[in-house]
């Protein structure tokens, strides 16, 4: 859970929607093959605190959403392709617009490779890899992910290129300075696994979960004020214009999920009002802009 309580409501800046033109889908819940120790949401094989999301559950919420004007969808978890409807459910998604499946690339099977191949060559609409790793070694990407997810990840990226993609890396900062050098590090190990030019995006840590017990999370000065909220522009909060499908309910943005209070109802028609930016992990939004969207992102200082 947050660790720094919400701020009142009645003191947050509120973020309206300006339109619901993408969705969220909690498609793995809280569970991952992995267990990594910067998870800002706590993820690992055991966690079923969010459970997966069926076919039949992402097929009604995602006429839904349709029908509410979205156009863009992302899958997330856990590790999305530890659910065994991946690939169905990403199947139906493109139906009505593009999809981006978030991913540790450990779980890519033939079979699941050649499948996400099928689905792209059969809609017009963009299909997306994002790949998260989070060292250009695998003594940097280890220590946060587990021994061995470095090499499996980087034959994942290199079986994703082999199949046409050009998967997204996402790279959560966690490194103290100059991004130029670990950005090339990252770029000379992928090009040597095959993958030229890569597309890289990094991300700002999110002080939550598992995240917030190895460096202490945020201090309680993180808030987001209506001062701060003069002259922002808020369409680069995800908040702004998407909401988020788990298990339980429609959440406000993927960011939130083990906040309680960024639960908004049972279904996306419930989930269209404003929204109080009352928590520590907003101020990170506001300050680093986009984090969420395939867009790259300016890195967090
Ligand atoms: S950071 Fe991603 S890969 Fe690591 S435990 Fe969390 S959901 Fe799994
Ligand atoms: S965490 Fe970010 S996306 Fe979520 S409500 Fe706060 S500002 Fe909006």
């Amino acid at each position: 859970m947050e660790g720094v309580s919400p701020s009142r409501v009645e003191d947050a800046p509120r973020v309206k929607l300006r339109g619901l033109d993408v969705v969220w889908f909690q498609v793995a819940g809280t569970i991952c093959n992995l267990r990594c120790t910067h998870c800002f949401i706590s993820c690992t094989p055991e966690n079923d605190t969010f459970k997966f999301l069926s076919l039949e559950t992402c097929k009604v919420h995602l006429a839904e959403a349709a029908r509410l004007g979205a156009k863009e969808f992302y899958f997330t978890g856990g590790e999305s392709f530890a659910n065994p409807e991946m690939c169905d459910i990403l199947a139906e998604a493109v139906r009505y617009g593009s999809a981006t499946v978030l991913t540790n690339a450990t779980l890519l099977r033939d079979s699941t490779l050649k499948r996400l191949r099928q689905i792209r060559q059969s809609t017009e609409h963009a299909v997306e890899l994002r790949v998260s790793i989070d060292g250009y070694t695998a003594e940097m990407n280890d220590a946060l992910r587990g021994e061995g997810a470095f090499d499996r990840a980087m034959k994942g990226v290199a079986d994703l290129v082999a199949h046409g993609f050009r998967p997204i890396i996402t790279i959560t900062r966690t490194w103290c300075g100059c991004d130029d050098e670990v950005l090339a590090g990252f770029v000379a190990a992928l090009e040597r696994a095959g993958y030229d030019g890569p597309r890289l995006k990094v991300l700002p840590l999110l002080k939550l979960g598992a995240e917030e017990d190895r460096t202490g999370g945020y201090c309680t000065q993180a808030r987001v004020t209506q001062q701060m909220m003069c002259g922002y522009d808020t369409s680069q909060l995800l908040c702004s214009h998407a909401r988020m499908v788990t298990d339980h309910g429609v959440w406000v943005c993927p960011i939130l999920l083990d906040s309680p209070e960024a639960r908004m109802g049972d279904t996306l028609s419930d989930a269209l009002g404003d929204y109080p930016l009352r928590h520590a992990a907003c101020h990170t939004c506001w300050s680093c802009g986009a984090i969420c969207s395939n867009a790259p992102t300016p890195s967090a200082g």
